[in-house]
């Protein structure tokens, strides 16, 4: 049975779990977030998916630019060469 005592401590903690991933808290906030996502198995997937968002987001950002004559590369592919 879930325990509807610890929505108020969920609710906080969602509220710091994006700040937590990035490393933005302090470390007594640290402890409140991984103290409680030990306990809370709903925390705990929510904590996971912001992980995983995070890191993806991450990944994205670093991709880097197309090149910049992709576009001149395009369209050199599909015209055909005049003779
Ligand atoms: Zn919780």
């Amino acid at each position: 049975m879930r325990r509807q005592q610890n929505q108020a401590a969920c609710t906080a903690v969602w509220n710091l779990i994006t700040s937590y991933v990035n490393g933005k808290l302090s470390p007594e906030e640290e402890r409140v977030v991984s103290d409680h996502i030990d306990i809370c198995s709903g925390c705990r997937e929510e904590f996971k998916n912001s992980l995983f968002m995070t890191r993806l987001l991450k990944e994205n950002l670093s991709i880097p630019d197309p090149p910049k004559d992709l576009t001149a590369t395009i369209v050199r592919t599909v015209t055909p060469a005049k003779k």
